[in-house]
């Protein structure tokens, strides 16, 4: 059974006493139940709140392009060989790493 989340509807300048409505109170209910509307207790009016979904997964980042990077100062060095590698783009740095060559 899925748990809703309700909160006192309150009119201006309403408090409520109540310790089941006076603040946002928690309630298992089947999915087919109506949302409730008043407090089961004191009768006052609550509604429900709408919980968002749980945020699952990573945020994904914008894949940077081989200019982008480069631009921003970046250097890739590809391998090319055992122990061996090339620059593929870049300003600082030497063309080639490595023992190979
Ligand atoms: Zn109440």
């Amino acid at each position: 059974m899925p748990t809703y989340v309700y909160r006192p509807k309150l009119a201006p300048g309403e408090e409520r006493a109540c310790d089941v409505c006076s603040g946002t109170f928690e309630t298992s209910q089947h999915m087919t139940d109506e949302a409730l509307t008043k407090c089961p207790k004191c009768g006052g009016a609550i509604e429900r709140v709408l919980t968002p979904p749980a945020v699952t997964g990573t945020k994904r980042y914008k894949k940077h392009s081989a200019k982008d990077m480069e631009r921003a100062g970046f250097l890739q060095y590809k391998k090319v060989g055992k122990g061996y590698y090339e620059k593929q783009f870049g300003t600082q740095g030497p063309r080639t790493l490595g023992s190979g060559g």
